[in-house]
Parts: structure tokens; sequence; C-alpha cells
């Protein structure tokens, strides 16, 4: 390493570079992928970038008709390459699709791994067990006899969601409690406990919180976050392939990078 050559032509003599442009997402803020680029000039091979933390979308209908209904406390779970990613937290449901902590946090797991369409499962009520839901559901229809079913449901989830979810599990909206089945309760126990919306892709990269992928971690070395194929050139931030959950998690990764290729950069 002996410089940097600007955009004018101009040369910064230097024996070390520390290259920290950050990922690809706000690009208002001026991170807009050009250091990966910059990287890959310079022999990096870069894992292709993806949006990471980021809503999702859907083209389901009743998803949309529910937009700004907030679910604080759910389970999603997503099958990738046979196993099972999962998240609890708050669920937004949005004119696009899925939004909200869990959302955004599930979405990390699909951004190296995904391919769209795919399908989400929520679990609507996630402190019930399905026996403990089949009791508190029975429980629900003794209380409200004589009462059309979306009614008596509308005391256990937000009563915008209960059509659709009486659609899903295949229910009669006039259905009356008193005319609800054994199966009826079995397939409403289902249906909270896996509620399935198809999801096809995530928002543009720029609405997300951070871009997963960047800089092959295989080519750093992790001691000293300098370049394994030119001395002198060292490695920070989210330029890295290495990217988190939210919980500040990704500042921190940015923060003890920084620190560390400043500190090996400087010796
Ligand atoms: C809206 C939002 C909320 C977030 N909230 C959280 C959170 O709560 N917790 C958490 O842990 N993480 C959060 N993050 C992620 C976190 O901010 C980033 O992971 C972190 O800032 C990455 O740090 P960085 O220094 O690598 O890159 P950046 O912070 O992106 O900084 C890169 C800098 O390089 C500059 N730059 C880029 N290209 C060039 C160039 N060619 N020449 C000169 N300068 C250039 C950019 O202008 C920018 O100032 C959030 C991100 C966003 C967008």
């Amino acid at each position: 390493m002996s410089g940097v050559v600007l955009k004018n032509s101009g040369i910064i003599a230097c024996r070390r570079v520390l290259l920290a442009t950050g990922g690809m997402s706000c690009r208002h803020t001026g991170s807009t992928g050009d250091g990966y680029q910059m990287a890959r000039m310079l022999g990096h091979s870069i894992i292709e970038p993806r949006p990471a933390l980021i809503p999702l979308l859907t083209g389901e209908r009743w998803v949309k008709d529910l937009r700004g209904v907030a679910l604080e406390n759910v389970r999603v779970r997503v099958a990738i390459g046979g196993r099972w990613a999962e998240q609890q937290g708050e669920l937004l449901f949005t004119h696009f699709g899925l939004s909200g902590p869990a959302i955004i946090n599930i979405s990390s797991f699909l951004s190296r791994n995904a391919a769209f369409p795919l399908e989400i499962k929520i679990d609507l009520l996630p402190h019930f067990s399905e026996e403990q839901l089949t009791g508190r559901l029975y429980a629900c229809m003794e209380h409200n006899r004589g009462k059309y079913l979306k009614n008596a449901l509308a005391g256990l989830l937000p009563q915008k969601l209960v059509p659709p979810l009486l659609e899903k599990a295949g229910l009669n909206q006039q259905k009356q409690v008193d005319q609800a089945s054994r199966k009826d309760i079995e397939k409403l126990v289902q249906t909270i406990k896996n509620l399935s919306v198809n999801i096809s892709g995530f928002r543009p990269i720029n609405e997300a919180i951070i871009s997963s992928g960047g800089i092959d971690t295989k080519e750093i070395n992790p001691s000293t976050l300098e370049s394994k194929k030119i001395k002198g050139l060292y490695f920070a931030g989210e330029i890295i392939d290495v990217d988190a959950l939210t919980g500040g998690y990704n500042l921190q990764i940015a923060f003890s990078s920084g620190y560390l290729s400043g500190a090996s950069a400087a010796k």
C-alpha cells in the first residue's frame, strides 16, 4: 500500500488505508455500496449484498386489508433448507405486507438463503399450547352462547383479524357459537397457531436496516482486520460480510471492528 488515488486524480500518499464505507441500505447517508466496488478492484471477493433486517412483501389481499393492525406478541416461523427459523415479538400488517420487529428479525435468516415465494407461519397466541388454546376456545364458546363465532373470538384476538381467520379455517362468517363442532374448534386452533402468509420478496435494499454480504471474511485477518491480499489495507463495519439481528449488535460490529482495524493500522 503506497496511497490512494482520488477521483480528481489527486493522490494521498500513505502506508495504511482503512475501508469503512458501510453497506448499501439508506443510500442518502452516503452508503451506496461503492466500497464493495473498490474492494473488488483490489482483488477481494464480494459475497452478494442483499437486504437484511427488512420488511416482507406479500400479494395476499387480506394482509393488506389489515394494514395498521399491530400484534404485540406473535411467533413467526419459516422453513429454510429443512430447518425452522423462528422469531417472537411484535408484528405489523402494512399496505405492502408484514413488518415489525419479529418480521424484521426473521428477514435476516432469509437474506442469505431464501428463494421467493415462500411461506411464513404465524402463531398468533404463542403463550398458549395447542391444548391450552383448545381449552380456552371451549371456555370462550361456553361464555358466548347464542352469539356469532366471529364476535365470540373478538375477545381473544383483534376484531379485524377474525374474519380472515375464519375464512382461512374454512368456517362460515355467520356460524353461531352453538353450531361450532369439535372439528371446527380444531380447525381454529390450527389456524391460530399456524396462520400462513405467502411472502413474495423483500422491500427494496435501500429500506433495509443493514445489508448482508460484503467482503468475504476468509480474505481478512481476524486478529487485525487487515486484508490477506493487500498489505496495509484494513476493513471495518458493514462492508465486511458480517451481520446480526436487531438489538444494537450491528452497531457493535461497527464499533468493535472499527476499533480493532484502527488500532491495528496505527501500529
Ligand atoms: C435506519 C437505520 C436504523 C438502524 N438502527 C440500528 C440499531 O438500532 N442498532 C444497530 O445495531 N444497528 C442499527 N442500524 C445499522 C447500523 O447503523 C449499521 O450497521 C452501522 O452504522 C454500520 O456502520 P459502518 O460504519 O460500517 O457504515 P455506515 O454507518 O453506513 O458508515 C459508512 C460511511 O461511509 C461513507 N461513505 C460511503 N461511501 C463513501 C465514499 N466512496 N467516500 C467517502 N465516504 C463514503 C458514508 O457516507 C457513511 O458515512 C441501523 C441502520 C439504519 C439504516
